[in-house]
């Protein structure tokens, strides 16, 4: 058994945080890998150290001095560093680190060093081996990432020293450049290794206790999801429900390791598993039909008419499409009438271009009328128990109805995991309030 455990940033916060985490792994002699990100916020007042890196990068681009925000990182890492009772010199090696940097030092490079850091002091901490991402992690010129050269070298550092800590966020490249992934990339480090390391599980601990059954701005301490398969996800992180970052997923559902969300600030809390499916399912799931819903607002609605529009209303869409395309609108749905269609998408593609669009169709050969609807928000709910069940879109539709809610669009996947409503703007928080009230048990 091999457990592979990525912790974010604020889990690794201060001191405090950082003896959490050794109380984690240390409760399980499986958890032999450990990725770290850089220490995020203590409290909404302070700041991350990778912002406070990208600061740094800014000061010396221009030429300014940078020691009060460089005084600010030190002073986080020997806060951890003395509340944990460690001897590392974090002042030194972080004076010694920037001793060396100038302007033509990369950005690459400076952010990096959060992650760096913190994981020098986590693997005196828990007694494991540092192990530099850049020297396993490696990239391509183009940003790809080198998988065969990785995994090859990951694996080979693996046996030789067992138990080790590693950066997240950041790699090397041929030339061995330090090259880092978008904001949140240690989520993907921490994929990538236990999927090269044929982990049975990789942990992503974080600071919620998994999931969310559905944002907790909208609901007041929403349930949390138990078990969500990746197509799932993907339509729920789509539709807003922020969770992973986006490239996490691959390198370990091709393998079907399962994710599991942990909380640090609640390890008992079992969290979420990710998985591409579930064989048994669980009782409370079962009923319950749905796993989550997600929603966005600002979509419009353009509404196409023709009568008889009969046989050339293929031609026709295909045609309004080919003018969505020019305009770069990306296209979320296409209800259609016997005498019309309609086109769903977001407000904001055509902000600039608003009138010029709806002149060009007003003009349009073939088309009788169209008008624009402003202020739909879009809403999914998702469920994979929901396929092949009768009732489900039916109790949506009495819910909305029952609370006079008019319901614009609707839309189903032949999957049918997703259900897919439009409402008006104003009746957002009100719609997903009301769904989950009547599906979650
Ligand atoms: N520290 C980096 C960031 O703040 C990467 C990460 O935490 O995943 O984006």
């Amino acid at each position: 058994m091999l457990k592979v455990l990525k912790f974010g940033g604020s889990s690794l916060a201060d001191s405090a945080q950082f003896a959490k985490v050794k109380h984690i792994v240390e409760s399980d002699r499986t958890r032999e890998l450990v990725v770290v990100s850089a220490p995020g916020k203590v409290n909404s007042e302070d700041n991350k150290v990778t912002d406070l890196l990208y600061l740094i990068h800014a000061h010396i681009k221009y030429g300014v001095a940078y020691d009060g925000v460089l005084a600010m990182i030190k002073q986080k890492y020997a806060e951890i560093r003395n509340g944990c009772g460690l001897k590392t010199d974090v002042e030194a090696l972080i004076d010694e680190t920037f001793s060396k940097v100038d302007k033509k030092t990369s950005v690459d490079f400076i952010v990096s060093r959060g992650e760096y850091f913190s994981a020098v002091l986590m693997a005196e901490y828990l007694g494991y081996t540092f192990v530099d991402a850049a020297d396993w992690l490696s990239f391509e010129f183009s940003g790809k990432v080198n998988a065969e050269k990785s995994e090859k070298k990951l694996r080979e550092l693996k046996s030789i020293y067992g138990r080790i800590v590693t950066p997240g966020f950041y790699g090397a490249l041929p030339n061995g450049d330090i090259h880092v992934f978008s904001r949140g990339g240690s989520d993907i480090t921490g994929a990538l290794a236990a999927a090269y390391l044929d982990a049975d599980i990789y942990e992503n601990w974080t600071d919620v206790s998994g999931i969310l059954m559905v944002d907790p701005r909208i609901v007041k301490n929403p349930k949390s999801i138990a078990r969500v398969t990746y197509d799932e996800l993907r339509e729920l992180s789509y539709m807003g429900a922020s969770v992973l970052h986006e490239d996490t997923v691959f390198p370990v559902r091709i393998k079907d390791i399962p994710v599991n969300i942990r909380n640090t600030n609640e390890p008992d809390n079992p969290g979420t598993i990710i998985r591409e499916n579930f064989d048994d399912e669980l009782e409370e799931e079962n009923e319950r039909f749905i796993t989550g819903i997600a929603g966005k607002r600002n979509f419009s609605i353009i509404n196409v008419y023709k009568s008889r529009i009969g046989e050339e209303k293929l031609g026709l869409l295909r045609q309004v499409l080919e003018v969505f395309a020019r305009y770069d609108i990306p296209v979320e749905q296409i209800p259609s009438g016997v005498d019309s269609f309609s086109v769903v998408f977001p407000s904001e593609s055509i902000r600039v271009r608003k009138h010029e669009l709806m002149h060009e169709l007003s003009e349009f050969e073939g088309i009788d009328n169209c008008a624009l609807t402003e202020g739909i928000s879009l809403i999914a709910i998702v469920g994979r128990q929901m396929a092949y069940r009768t009732g489900i879109s039916g109790k949506i539709f009495k819910t909305l109805g029952d609370n006079h809610i008019n319901i614009r669009t609707i839309e189903q996947g032949a999957d049918e995991i997703n259900i897919m409503v439009g409402v008006f703007d104003e009746d957002f928080e009100k719609t997903v309030r009301l769904l989950y009230e009547s599906f979650a048990l």
